[in-house]
């Protein structure tokens, strides 16, 4: 390696939008259904209820799964068990299978892959079980409720480039949400605003990382 040299080394994944779609609505009209509630109203009641910051609670690790499940049962009065609870709530994820390839591609030619992702105990439990066979080649997977900060914190970016063994400025952070971008490149990582899959492998091969140009 030469003095100053800032090829990277790994590239770190953001899951939600990136690595897998969700949609919340799937969730929703499960969780709705016994009461004759749409997933929509579902939605609607469970925002009114002030569920937005019970779900940031959740993903900075200040409220266990448990606790999560049994106020979502109580505020939404839901007749549900907790597991049942817990398993509609889970499955809400699709892989972005372009993105997988790439991915792969990446692992491939030796690059180290992390994952960093804001998410909570229920849903990181379920997805690395659904995408086992490309989240097990991953260096790490980084969660925000286990680091107890969220993106775009600082200290979650911090966690990443710890774990990865790279200095941060041969990281790069791949998100679709431009707060977290711009976290990632203030904690001093390269960073690149995801959209889709073919922006994606053009971008990565303008940083020089090793994938197959595309055939013209
Ligand atoms: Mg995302």
């Amino acid at each position: 390696m030469e003095v100053g040299d800032l090829s990277i080394e790994t590239v770190i994944f953001d899951f939600g939008n990136v690595i897998a779609h969700f949609d919340y609505r799937i969730a929703a009209n499960r969780l709705g259904e016994p009461l004759g509630l749409s997933g929509e109203r579902l939605m609607e009641r469970a925002t009114s209820l002030g569920f937005r910051n019970l779900l940031m609670d959740f993903e900075s690790g200040r409220v266990g799964p448990d606790a999560f499940v049994a106020e979502l049962k109580v505020r939404l009065g839901l007749p549900q068990s907790p597991s049942q609870i817990t398993a509609d709530w889970a499955d809400i994820f699709t892989a972005n299978e372009p993105v997988h390839a790439l991915a792969h591609e990446l692992g491939d030619s030796g690059v180290k892959l992390v994952l960093g992702s804001n998410t909570n105990a229920i849903h990181a439990s379920h997805f690395v079980r659904q995408f086992d066979s490309l989240l097990s080649r991953f260096e790490s997977l980084v969660f925000s409720h286990e680091v107890g900060a969220m993106k775009p914190a600082d200290a979650f970016y911090r966690r990443c480039v710890e774990v990865s063994g790279s200095p941060a400025a041969r990281c790069v952070f791949i998100d679709d949400m431009l707060e977290n971008v711009e976290g990632a490149k203030a904690a001093g990582l390269q960073a690149l605003h995801f959209d889709n899959a073919v922006k994606l492998k053009a971008d990565l091969l303008a940083l020089g990382l090793p994938l197959n140009r595309p055939k013209v």
